[in-house]
């Protein structure tokens, strides 16, 4: 498959195979419906990408209850960085382009910013569904009537997109609408998950359908450079698990720019690793299991989804947990795992887990898990977390 980007022929780096997506959950023996996951890298952009995209439809949410949640610490800094921007004031037009904007422009409202505004998903983007994310908000993005949505908002001065960018579809024509709602001076905020650890360390959790681009400082800076934005501001922001990248550009030069580009993330994510992975957890599981330990699959996101998936260890799972309500006699999907709830968990005095959470519910898990009497033994599906594998 050509890049997303330039066109050019792109490097396969892993064919995973065929997967359903992560949020359709499913009844017992319900049929799936699976398209190819692969990631191929361009020569010319430095991007990782998905080599094939899941159809759109398949995207679409199916439940009402399915929910993202990106780490927000950093907004405070975030929303004093905006406030000192070279040309900003109170009285600076600042938008969002989707509902992961709310808490940053909430923010800026309190600190007296005035006009503010955020793409109305009915109004400006044509929306008619009941149930969608972003899958379809950046494809509505990509192809919308800009002059419509500037018929009732003025240009912007701030236009902050968090977590929309990596999703997109159509990269180059979501950039131009970004651009073509903003003022001449004005900036681009982007905010978009650090895959430069999950790429040379082989974290398989940052993998996921949804995720279209799998960006590192330089493939990021990179990309927005081509499309013709200047970099005014860029800081990785450390989280436990993946860190976020924060970049803000601007559509007119400055006299002092530069072309800063990071040297090139090294690239291990291979069919050799993969293999080498699947072997260790494998080993590791199975002795856990001669010892007549439970093993125990705990949170079922699309991390702790596509982990069992690549690493192919779905037949050593005894027991899937959530506490999700919504998820209560739904099967994991791509299994025949029934998920459960964690109170079935003091059943059992020997228990090997695998955390499929982040690192927050990892902490508030294990507090809880104190009180069980069973043997623990823990594992988590992620590289960074001192349960690894
Ligand atoms: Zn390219």
């Amino acid at each position: 498959m050509p890049c997303k980007i330039c066109n050019k022929k792109t490097r396969k780096l892993i064919n995973f195979g065929n997967f359903p997506v992560a949020h359709r959950f499913k009844k017992k023996n319900q049929k799936e419906k699976k398209s190819k996951l692969a990631l191929s890298c361009c020569p010319k952009c430095n991007l990782v990408q998905l080599e094939k995209l899941f159809p759109l439809t398949d995207l679409r949410p199916r439940f009402e209850w399915i929910n993202y949640n990106e780490p927000e610490e950093h907004l405070d800094k975030l929303v004093n960085i905006i406030s000192k921007l070279k040309g900003i004031n109170k009285n600076s037009v600042i938008s969002g382009v989707s509902y992961k904007e709310h808490t940053t422009l909430g923010r800026l409202k309190k600190k007296g910013f005035k006009n503010i505004w955020s793409l109305d998903m009915k109004k400006d983007l044509d929306i008619k569904l009941k149930k969608f994310n972003l899958e379809t908000i950046q494809d509505k993005i990509s192809n919308a009537n800009i002059n419509k949505i500037l018929k009732n908002k003025k240009k912007s001065d701030v236009l902050i997109a968090r977590h929309i960018l990596e999703h997109s579809y159509n990269t180059k024509d979501f950039i131009q609408s970004l651009k073509n709602l903003v003022n001449e001076s004005g900036y681009i905020i982007f905010e978009v998950p650090d895959c430069s650890k999950a790429l040379s360390d082989c974290d398989y959790t940052s993998i996921w359908e949804e995720h279209v681009l799998y960006f590192t400082e330089n493939s990021l800076k990179k990309l927005l450079i081509d499309q013709g934005l200047n970099i005014s501001y860029f800081e990785i922001y450390k989280y436990s698990y993946e860190n976020i990248m924060i970049i803000i550009t601007k559509i007119k030069k400055s006299k002092n720019f530069k072309k800063i580009y990071k040297k090139k993330t090294p690239i291990n994510i291979n069919w050799k690793n993969l293999k080498k992975d699947r072997f260790l957890v494998r080993n590791k599981i199975q002795k856990y299991r001669k010892e007549n330990y439970k093993i125990c699959l705990f949170g079922t996101g699309h991390s702790a989804f596509t982990y069992l998936n690549l690493t192919k260890i779905h037949d050593l799972i005894d027991i899937v947990i959530d506490d999700d309500k919504h998820k209560k006699n739904y099967y994991l999907p791509n299994s025949n795992l029934k998920i459960q709830n964690s109170s079935v968990l003091k059943k059992f005095t020997k228990l090997c887990l695998i955390l499929g959470v982040n690192s927050e519910s990892e902490k508030k898990i294990l507090l809880r898990l104190k009180k069980i009497k069973s043997k623990l033994v823990l594992y988590s599906v992620y590289k960074r977390s001192k349960y690894s594998f």
